[in-house]
């Protein structure tokens, strides 16, 4: 297992309602500490997507390291607030218009326009406020298409053809743009990353007012055996070299920031659930591990086709190929297919299991808890606790009463 010991795991499974989501103060400080530490031309900033994870608990413990965070949404904005950041290190970068827009502007907090209509919209709500511009580069590299955020199929950000638009704005409103913000696609290599960075550099090139590059990638963070780890040291060494190259070139110092999510953390968190029951279809074809845990707690196998690590806690000494499922009534709620492809089911080698055996699942600390499609089938949310420095464990989220479920739910028959 990837940080939780057996003994721990048999402690949560006796003290706790499974499944729970269980976290590793210790492992989150050794990812801060590692993005704090890496090379960088002249300073960098660490942003922290808090879509991948919001528990007060986990953007508190960024605030104390002085991480600044990045929103996808005003209620996320107002979450962090929330969590005691300041309003000038939140910024949000938007899919969806906030509503409240004027009064967030009015607190301080940045605003990353990924629109030409979003850059008026927000001169008119308040001039003089600085502006940050988000750029599709239109740039290919990564696993396939529906995790791509930087080409041509992507609607985030603003097209890079459209750079003569912006700049036609920033003359007629005299905008005050400061950031050039770029997100693009994973499996990236050192390489890649210095072409992107001149690339990008050319962008802030043709902006004498801006003083930061925001790039981010979706590095690759194994979690299953077969994945490698991006190299982020060799990659941040490149990529302050071309900044270093520039300021020769300009004498512009361009500060960096980076907005890691999943890469950062996705290992600092385990699930720790139960098998449910042992099936088989026909005579012996598949055989079937139903878990009391998956698609309500760890939606992003199914959102993203990837696979988990994945143990069986018992004394068996025999093995088995089996298929993990869920405990949703939903076909989809299947955890062992094959890599990108959930048309076919790829059983995996686990210790022959007995119904009420603890299961682990490891590297669900992204886009899980937070993407969860809990109370569905009526499932309560789950329990979250943290694994603190001292080693005790704390809850850090209630697991919801049944009746929680459908509070919001008003009589009329
Ligand atoms: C989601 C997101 C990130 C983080 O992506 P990861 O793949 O989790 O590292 C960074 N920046 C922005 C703007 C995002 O929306």
């Amino acid at each position: 297992m990837n940080f939780l010991t057996r003994e721990q795991a048999i402690y949560i499974d006796k003290n706790f309602v499974t499944p729970v989501y269980v976290y590793s103060e210790d492992k989150l400080d050794e990812a801060i500490d590692s993005f704090l530490s890496f090379p960088s031309a002249f300073w960098h900033d660490v942003r922290f997507a808090m879509k991948a994870n919001s528990n007060i608990n986990i953007l508190k413990k960024f605030k104390n390291r002085w991480l600044k965070i990045d929103c996808s949404s005003e209620y996320e904005a107002f979450r962090a607030l929330n969590a005691w950041f300041d309003a000038t290190d939140i910024q949000i970068s938007w899919q969806e218009t906030p509503r409240e827009l004027a009064k967030l502007l009015d607190l301080g907090v940045f605003i990353v326009a990924s629109s030409l209509d979003q850059i008026k919209a927000i001169w008119e709500l308040k001039n003089g406020v600085k502006i940050w511009v988000r750029i599709n580069p239109g740039m290919w590299s990564g696993a396939f298409k529906a995790i791509s955020t930087w080409w041509e199929t992507s609607a985030f950000g603003i097209w890079h053809e459209f750079i003569p638009e912006i700049k036609e704005l920033v003359q007629l409103y005299n905008l005050d743009l400061t950031k050039i913000h770029i997100h693009i696609g994973s499996e990236n290599t050192p390489e890649s990353w210095t072409n992107s960075a001149n690339i990008w550099l050319d962008f802030v090139r043709q902006f004498p007012s801006v003083t930061t590059l925001d790039m981010w990638g979706w590095f690759k963070m194994a979690i299953m055996p077969y994945e490698k780890t991006a190299d982020l040291q060799a990659i941040w060494i490149s990529v302050a070299e071309k900044f270093q190259d520039f300021y020769n070139q300009t004498s512009r110092k361009i500060h960096l920031e980076v907005e890691p999510g999943k890469y950062m953390v996705i290992n600092s968190c385990s699930v720790v659930a139960n098998v449910d029951s042992v099936v088989n279809t026909w005579v012996d074809w598949y055989k079937f591990i139903r878990t009391n845990t998956w698609m309500t707690e760890m939606p992003r196998v199914t959102m993203y086709w990837v696979q988990q690590p994945i143990t069986i806690i018992n004394d068996s000494t025999e093995k088995d190929e089996y298929v993990v499922v869920g405990h949703c009534c939903e076909s989809g709620d299947i955890l062992t297919t094959k890599l990108y492809d959930q048309e076919i089911l790829e059983p995996v080698s686990l210790n022959t299991p007995s119904v009420w055996d603890v299961i682990v699942f490891d590297g669900t600390w992204a886009y899980n808890s937070s993407m969860s499609m809990k109370n569905y089938n009526s499932f309560p949310e789950a329990w979250e606790v943290l694994i603190k420095k001292s080693w005790e464990i704390v809850e850090i989220r209630k697991r919801e009463k049944p009746e929680d479920v459908w509070r919001n739910e008003i009589e009329v028959i």
